[in-house]
């Protein structure tokens, strides 16, 4: 009997715990991790900016190649620089919601989470005059209040399906092989033009890497999209 309690218990704690890392986890309410499409679409986002020297550069390279993204944007990048912000919108990329001090949200209290949802919101309103529809939680981590409070700030879950870990600095041909090697028709990838936890961190072989990824995926027949507001 209490071996069979523990081991209820064990599984119950093993899918609390899958509930909130797994980063598309239904179990916690619903994220979109792909793209409603089978016909070469794939989606390129871009986390944690804007940041004062990758986010123009990714920018160029997109509007060179006329390639539509969507920027997770965080509300503490963008209230202090609040016209790269503008300029994402300008250029006709979908600007989305990633909070706005970049804290895991695994552990917080509903309040926190509220918190973060509407101070990112109000940050990006004011950047760029457009209220997100998405929001993307930092680290993907969420718990089983955070997919409620974004949609109750008109904002639905959005994961990933492809990450290539940009952030660890891998150097650009590894970034663009990893997307290039890894992305299916639906792919939403996951890069950052920013860093979460340093305003001034380096993206520049993100930003390097893109025309190649942008190169790569188009000779493979993939085309771009944003995620649909
Ligand atoms: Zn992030």
């Amino acid at each position: 009997m209490i071996g069979a309690l523990a081991s209820a218990a064990a599984i119950s704690v093993g899918t609390l715990a899958w509930g909130a890392f797994e980063r598309n986890s239904p179990l916690f309410g619903r994220v979109q991790r792909r793209l409603p499409t089978t016909d070469g679409v794939v989606a390129l986002t871009f986390d944690d900016g804007p940041n004062v020297q990758a986010t123009p550069a990714i920018l160029d390279a997109l509007g060179e190649a006329a390639v539509p993204a969507t920027f997770f944007v965080l509300g503490r990048h963008a209230n202090q620089w609040p016209s790269l912000v503008g300029r994402v919108r300008q250029e006709g990329h979908a600007v989305a919601n990633h909070g706005f001090h970049h804290r895991k949200l695994l552990w917080r209290s509903p309040r926190y989470v509220r918190e973060e949802v509407a101070l990112g919101t109000a940050s990006i309103e004011q950047a760029c005059g457009v209220r997100p529809t998405m929001f993307r939680a930092p680290h993907g981590q969420r718990n089983p209040w955070v997919t409620p409070i974004a949609r109750a700030h008109g904002q639905r879950t959005i994961g990933w399906t492809l990450g290539v870990w940009d952030t660890a600095l891998p150097g650009a041909n590894v970034i663009a092989d990893r997307v290039i090697r890894g992305a299916q028709s639906g792919s939403i990838i996951l890069l950052h033009d920013g860093d979460g936890y340093d305003p001034a961190g380096d993206r520049s072989q993100t930003a390097r890497a893109l025309p190649l990824i942008i190169r790569g995926l188009r000779e493979r027949g993939f085309s771009f999209a944003t995620l649909a507001p």
